[in-house]
């Protein structure tokens, strides 16, 4: 079955086993120089393995720095279990304190269970879905019944023996309940023709799509789809969580929903504490709102992955084909009502690490011979405990300070990095922001250089400042360009702003170093000298030929010469043609659109722009670009800075001051206010037995284990894909520790550390238990759309489609209950995978179609390389919400439905969002009364489309859509337009590419078809 090998990364990767980093279109970036200048994070030895003699104490706590660990040494003695301030305890307060104990921990059973699974007739007209509810226990009420596993029918030749029942670890069997209810129900008995053969519909022709959903109300009922599974199931209603539903015909809520997934997390697992005590836990679904205690492991805000357990053996890894990833999101914010992370400082001493893996003191490694040495969790390796760092163990073999010190029981924390982790063992400076505005003719005409320098004036009130601070530390800078660069020099004693124009843009350099770069507080009034008159100097310009790569080499050597990180946020129109490195040409191709040419649509257009990115991140120089096209800008081409540099694109497609400003304004706002670290680098260090091989982000690689960010804010995710080098263990399992060494808003030097454990088995039924969906979905589309610069798209989809047949074909064959050949099978944890997988080959990205813009794909393949899970899972498949049903005493979301036109009706209203978007789109039959009250006119005719924003019309139903519509924007990065959409209308035509489980406008499949596409697959697998 598995011939092909295991390809979780995909042939398309250039991935080397024994090499690790794939090596990026972009090429090596080998900068010697920068290589060896962040210091400490490998370090061959650290300086920190001794401690000065005479140094037995702990260093106080530093004053200046916040969260400061502030009980730290407060007790000496008689330690009482809850050190930490934090969300409400849980229900079971002592196991949820339960250290973590490498040898005793037996078992981790999965909170989560994986109770059902879904089973589709592969007779379309029999379609049918055997959902036995989730079965899920309640997170912190002990570990749940582990079901018995399905044996397996399959006669085939690769048939493995039969997994014995279900035990993750020795002694396990002794903890677990009975099972009660089975982990998947038996259909009746096989269709006689195994074959894939769905008979077609009345009215359809086979193989072609489907005619228009009805309604969802109306429950379709078909002709000829009689169902055809007499026998019942096996598994008995008893045994089930519920009764099986009646029997349908071809109904779309038959196959599984998303909405259904979704809601049933929420309902089982939603508002409640969610505590990281235990190995291998799943987390609640990222669309579900729950409290976060952090008791030994990572917040799943922090870090989410694909499985959270691993197979044992390689051999079981490339048999499943389950990628094993995790997306870490290392700056991820924090809800106000979880705890902030804490900050350990050892003054001079440093953070405590292992010196053979240089792994940093974490919840898993354990002290021996009283507390003297302590054997590293990763590694093994035995080592000296520091005298400062001595402590006593308890009769458990504890450390006395284990609830004092966060490294110790916690999974995320930070340190107090020493000089050795900084650039020439020097404190670093204060980071800057160089705010750098096209100023060619376009961009005056529209106002948008108005516009933006009356915003500066109130969004610099609001740099992103330490708590504890008066004003931020953050130094800004100010330059000006169309094809050349004009500096400006605002220094506090001037009474003018001062200008000076580097007309050399082939090398620039820069003009000035004194009164650059300065304190907005200090500088105010020259500041707003010079933001009054940018517009009105500029006014009478008609230069309409820009530069772009020399903007960035001057942002990137303004920061170079003041020795400090920073961020340049760059506004844009145009494809910049003036003489310059980095000129671009317009190579928008759609010839080359569906051949195996395509890629290079995706490539930059000249190696400048991959250059500039290393030096940009050799120096912390990250990059935002506000792009306001009105055509083609080669968005490949001048995002790749931006991406690479771990900054933020955004696109504003012919800009209109009264329509797109707003959003616009909300994007400046909230990214200059974003939590950040600058120049950055991050390890991903692992346990025996496997190792990060993979690694996808807005990152740059010089090495095959350090991951470079010039900065990363809290939007940002790194995904990592892990490979095995030799068998993991069971009992200790697979261990997980990223570190990110970085600099803060205020200049200090920082290591955050994130730690989280995840089980090991050797029982495929188990890998399948704890996946996670989204997560899959996240690692899939980084790796596709980094493949996208290297593969034909038609070689990507075909493998994305062929391994998520593998995917289920393996367990089919491995783990689920014995049924007919016709019937599709899917793991409960996997139930979405394949809607959510069409939308991945849905997207316009892998979409090879010419009507689609070239720049509007460059920019989504170019987003989602940076996205987290919660965003990806929104972004591919968006959220739909019934708007005629609100009930406006409600403070609750209306539940969402599917992204289908069936689930449309006339006399509706629905919201659609999708992460950049937003629609609210009207039936033609909309009740009257709901629209003068969201738009103040009279009827559906009246409503006039041409506006982002909704009127406040003070009535119930416009406060609660509005409201409505602030939470679905409020934690998402990017500001969504609002497009209002009337049935019927043109414009309806764009917002159908968002019902994504109906066939594409511009063709993909539609869910229904994707299915059945899946099922044709794995039969040909399974056969
Ligand atoms: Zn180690």
């Amino acid at each position: 079955m598995s011939q092909q090998g295991y390809v979780a990364t995909p042939p398309y990767s250039q991935s080397q086993p024994g090499i690790g980093l794939s090596p990026p279109h972009y090429g090596h970036y080998g900068d010697p120089s920068h290589a060896s200048s962040p210091q400490g994070m490998m370090k061959p030895a650290g300086p920190l393995g001794t401690a000065a003699p005479g140094m037995l104490l702990p260093p106080g706590p530093s004053p200046s720095v916040p969260h400061q660990f502030g009980q730290n040494g407060a007790h000496a003695s008689g330690h009482p279990p809850q050190r930490f301030p934090g969300p409400p305890p849980v229900n079971n307060v002592a196991s949820s304190y339960a250290p973590y104990q490498p040898s005793t921990q037996s078992s981790y059973p999965s909170p989560v269970s994986t109770s059902s699974v879904t089973q589709l007739g592969s007779q379309l007209s029999a379609m049918q879905i055997n959902s036995y509810g989730s079965g899920m226990a309640p997170p912190n009420q002990g570990p749940p019944p582990r079901p018995p596993q399905p044996s397996i029918l399959q006669p085939g030749s690769q048939v493995l023996p039969p997994p014995p029942t279900t035990l993750n670890g020795p002694g396990a069997s002794s903890l677990l309940p009975p099972p009660t209810y089975r982990l998947d129900g038996h259909p009746g008995p096989a269709h006689p023709n195994a074959q894939y053969q769905p008979p077609p519909l009345p009215g359809q022709t086979l193989g072609t799509g489907y005619p228009p959903q009805q309604a969802a109300s109306s429950g379709p009922q078909m002709a000829g789809a009689q169902l055809s599974y007499p026998g019942g199931f096996p598994g008995g209603p008893a045994q089930m969580a519920g009764p099986p539903p009646p029997q349908k015909k071809l109904d779309p809520d038959s196959i599984p929903s998303p909405i259904q997934v979704i809601e049933n997390d929420r309902a089982t697992r939603g508002g409640q504490v969610y505590a990281t005590n235990i190995r291998g836990q799943i987390p609640p679904l990222v669309t579900t709102d729950y409290v976060i205690q952090d008791q030994g492991n990572a917040s799943p805000r922090y870090i989410r992955c694909t499985t959270y357990c691993f197979p044992c053996t390689s051999d079981m890894a490339k048999q499943a084909q389950i990628p094993l990833a995790a997306v870490i999101k290392p700056f991820a914010t924090i809800p106000s009502n979880e705890t902030p992370l804490y900050l350990v400082n050892h003054g001079e001493n440093g953070p405590v690490r292992c010196n053979r893996c240089k792994a940093y003191m974490c919840p898993f490694m354990q002290f021996i011979e009283g507390g003297r040495r302590y054997q590293c969790g990763f590694c093994s390796c035995v080592n000296d405990v520091p005298p400062f760092y001595f402590q006593h163990l308890d009769h458990i073999g504890r450390r006395l300070d284990h609830y004092e010190k966060p490294e110790l029981s916690l999974g995320s924390y930070e340190y107090v990095a020493t000089l050795d982790y900084c650039r020439n063992n020097k404190p670093p400076n204060p980071p800057a922001f160089i705010f750098m505005i096209d100023v060619s003719y376009s961009n005056i005409k529209n106002g948008l250089v108005k516009l933006i320098c009356e915003e500066l004036k109130t969004i610099l009130e609001k740099l992103p400042k330490e708590e504890q601070e008066e004003m931020s530390a953050i130094r800004v800078g100010f330059i000006t360009y169309n094809k050349v660069l004009h500096f400006f020099n605002v220094k506090s004693n001037l009474a003018q702003p001062q200008m000076m124009v580097v007309t050399d843009v082939g090398e620039v350099f820069v003009p000035l170093l004194d009164g650059f770069l300065v304190n907005y507080q200090e500088s105010q009034s020259v500041i707003h000298n010079l933001l009054d008159q940018i517009p009105e100097m500029f006014a009478d310009s008609n230069e309409n030929e820009t530069v772009f790569a020399p903007v960035i080499q001057a942002g990137m050597e303004a920061l170079k010469a003041a020795d400090c990180p920073g961020k340049l946020f760059i506004f844009h129109s145009s494809l910049p043609t003036a003489e310059a490195p980095g000129k671009l040409r317009n190579r928008d191709d759609k010839k080359l659109v569906n051949t195996d040419k395509e890629k290079i649509l995706f490539q930059p257009q000249t190696n400048v722009y991959d250059s500039l990115a290393k030096d940009c991140v050799a120096h912390g120089c990250s990059v935002t670009l506000f792009l306001f096209p009105s055509q083609y800008v080669d968005m490949a081409s001048l995002g790749l800075v931006p991406q690479l540099t771990g900054g933020t694109l955004y696109k504003y497609n012919n800009f209109q001051m009264h329509l797109d400003s707003q959003q616009f304004l909300n994007d400046l706002r909230n990214d200059i206010e974003k939590k950040i670290g600058f120049d950055a680098i991050m390890r991903v260090r692992t346990s025996t037995g496997f190792r990060a091989t993979d690694f996808f982000g807005g990152i740059l690689m010089n090495n095959t284990t350090d991951i470079e960010m010039a900065a990363i804010d809290c939007d940002k995710a790194v995904t990592v894909e892990f490979k095995h080098d030799d068998k993991l263990s069971e009992d200790t399992g697979a261990l997980i520790q990223c570190a990110v060494l970085y600099t803060t808003i205020s200049g200090q030097r920082r290591l955050r550390i994130h730690n989280l454990g995840l089980n090991c088995s050797s029982q495929l039924a188990d890998l399948y238990k704890s996946c996670e969906t989204d997560a899959l979905i996240n690692f899939f589309a980084k790796s596709a759309f980094k493949a996208v610069l290297h593969q034909p798209l038609k070689v990507i989809r075909e493998i994305l489609v062929n391994q998520t047949a593998h995917m289920l074909a393996c367990y089919r064959k491995n783990c689920a209950s014995p049924s007919a050949a016709s019937q599709l099978i899917l793991p409960d944890s996997m139930k979405v995978l394949p809607v959510y997988m069409n939308c991945l080959l849905k997207n316009c990205v892998l979409l090879s179609r010419p009507e689609i813009s070239t720049d509007e794909r460059a920019f989504q393949r170019q987003l989602v390389m940076s996205m987290g899970v919660a965003d990806s899972q929104l972004f591919f498949y968006p959220q739909l919400l019934p708007i005629h049903t609100l009930d406006v005493k409600s403070t609750m979301l209306p539940a969402a439905v599917r992204c289908s036109e069936s689930r449309l009706s006339e006399d509706g209203i629905f919201l659609l969002a999708n992460g950049l978007n937003m629609f609210l789109w009207l039936g033609v039959s909309s009740p009257p009364e709901l629209i003068q009250g969201i738009f103040n006119v009279p009827s559906f005719a009246h409503i006039n489309t041409d506006m982002t924003l909704l009127p406040e019309v003070g009535s119930p139903h416009s406060q609660q859509l509005r409201m409505i519509m602030g939470i679905i924007q409020q934690k998402r990065p990017y500001s969504m337009k609002l497009t209002i959409v009337k049935q019927r209308e043109q414009p309806e035509m764009v917002f159908r590419q968002f019902l994504v489980e109906d066939k594409g406008l511009y063709g993909g499949s539609s869910y229904v078809d994707f299915l059945c596409c899946v099922h044709k697959e794995i039969c040909q697998l399974l056969n």
